[in-house]
């Protein structure tokens, strides 16, 4: 069973992803808890590309493909092994963010971008999606709040990109409202981390 974890910045959702990891292993499921590029090797190195603030002439296309690149190997040395034991997969972003990062926000447009993601993944879908919905102004003041983490991209990405970001979580959640579920991040920690466990047990259960 493969989940994604989504959403923008400061929802908060890479930290309940590793506390509700921690509580469902406890409850003896067999869990994988990731993230692109997920340590593997040549995903790090692709990932590298992308980050490297030298290359300043990075074409928006070329992000995309790299993106694409990187989240194939994880999937391919790491995912779908995991899937193929049986384990329960929770993914800190996959496909959606690059539909609406790249896709949207970047303004490729986020049918290309499905495509060449489709091409990644083929029939490795997401089960279930987990979209962390906090309002983007609030979602960043908790990120400048948090001194501590390295966020300097903030810097490059204005408040219009965000709320970019968060309408193209929201056409996501109308396009697949099978599989986004809506997650209400605005919230205090063990309350979200109660309200994704809650949603995580009767999705498994089905
Ligand atoms: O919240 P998280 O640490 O996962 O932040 C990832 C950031 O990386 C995003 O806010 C975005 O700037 C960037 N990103 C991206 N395209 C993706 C995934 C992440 O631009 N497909």
């Amino acid at each position: 069973y493969f989940i994604t974890f989504e959403g923008g910045e400061g929802a908060g959702k890479s930290s309940i992803l590793q506390a509700v990891a921690r509580k469902l292993s406890e409850g003896g499921y067999d869990v994988l808890a990731t993230r692109e590029p997920g340590g593997i090797d040549i995903a790090e190195k692709i990932r590298q590309v992308i980050l490297d603030k030298t290359h300043t002439a990075m074409d928006a296309r070329t992000e995309a493909l790299l993106y694409a690149a990187a989240r194939r190997q994880h999937l391919a040395e790491k995912i779908i092994p995991a899937l193929n034991e049986g384990k329960l997969v929770l993914c800190d972003r996959f496909i959606d963010s690059s539909l609406v990062y790249q896709g949207y926000a970047r303004g490729i447009g986020m049918d290309e971008v499905f495509a060449i993601n489709q091409f990644a993944i083929r029939d490795v879908f997401p089960d279930m999606t987990l979209f962390f919905d906090i309002p983007p102004t609030k979602g960043l003041a908790r990120i400048t709040a948090n001194e501590n983490r390295e966020r300097n991209r903030l810097d490059m990405e204005n408040i219009r990109f965000h709320e970019m970001v968060y309408e193209a979580y929201q056409m996501l959640l109308s396009q697949f409202p099978k599989r986004i579920q809506t997650i209400d991040a605005d919230q205090p920690f063990e309350q979200v981390k109660a309200n994704v466990m809650k949603v995580l047990q009767s999705g498994l259960q089905k």
